[in-house]
């Protein structure tokens, strides 16, 4: 079966308003999109609700992070058996911006991904290399030893409820786009790892998709490399151009 194209909007800590949250959903709203793309939209917490209620029902949400806990006394956090009981069905793991200001190890990220799947949520797990890493020739390496504690913990049937993002920290909100043949790379390099990791079945299934400074531009000589399976996509996300991302095979 052909790996169906994902399109996610990563809003991060974004819109700053209720208003400017309503604008969003309606530019989504009022769009015609492409039917064969799984799209997913991810708010802050504080709009997962409010923004399900409004948004149309073919574009499902995604929380941007969430503790391994299902309850209990940990302030400030939110646990995946609450965004399964909201029907929330979707969460971002590891995104490279969790891992540098808050300091998640890739080790707290699996256990949390661990236990998003056990709450049946489905994944967005993010890896990527910083710029001196990939100078140092290492990016095959660091986004393997971010994905190794995963493949660790999970077992073989939960690799169709993980989505896999790379996302290479350069290229994160700088307008520093990784170019078609990078972003291949990297993506073949992730699905031979899956391969010998995992299993043959799993690399072949796996959606990999590719996060930083994805436009309206770039969008369709990116998709359109083999082992690109669609988009994290941030800046853009916020803006009417998120909506030419997502037809770019149209
Ligand atoms: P960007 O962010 O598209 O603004 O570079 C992507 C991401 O962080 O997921």
């Amino acid at each position: 079966m052909p790996r169906q194209f994902f399109v996610g909007g990563n809003f991060k800590m974004n819109p700053a308003s209720r208003e400017q949250k309503r604008s969003l959903a309606a530019i989504l709203n009022e769009a015609t999109i492409d039917s064969s793309v799984e799209v997913v939209v991810s708010p802050p917490a504080i709009y997962l609700l409010p923004l399900k209620e409004i948004l149309r029902k073919d574009i499902k949400i995604a929380a941007q992070n969430c503790y391994f806990k299902p309850n209990g006394a940990f302030t400030g956090e939110i646990s995946p058996a609450m965004l399964k009981d909201s029907e929330i069905p979707y969460v971002i793991l590891g995104h490279s911006e969790r891992r540098t200001l808050f300091h998640e190890t890739s080790e707290f990220i699996a256990t949390k991904t661990r236990a998003s799947l056990d709450a049946g949520l489905s994944v967005i797990l993010c890896v990527g290399e910083t710029l001196a890493e990939r100078e140092a020739n290492k990016t095959a390496e660091v986004v393997q030893s971010q994905l190794k504690p995963v493949v660790e913990i999970l077992k073989e049937e939960d690799w169709s409820k993980i989505v896999v993002a790379y996302e290479p920290v350069w290229a994160i909100g700088t307008g520093k786009v990784a170019t078609s043949a990078q972003a291949q790379e990297a993506h073949a390099d992730i699905r031979a790892f899956l391969k010998s990791a995992v299993s043959p079945a799993v690399a072949e299934q796996t959606r990999i998709i590719y996060g930083g400074s994805v436009s309206a531009k770039n969008a369709k000589e990116l998709g359109s490399q083999a082992d690109v399976d669609g988009f994290l996509v941030g800046g853009a996300s916020l803006k009417p151009e998120f909506i030419d991302i997502i037809n770019v095979n149209k």
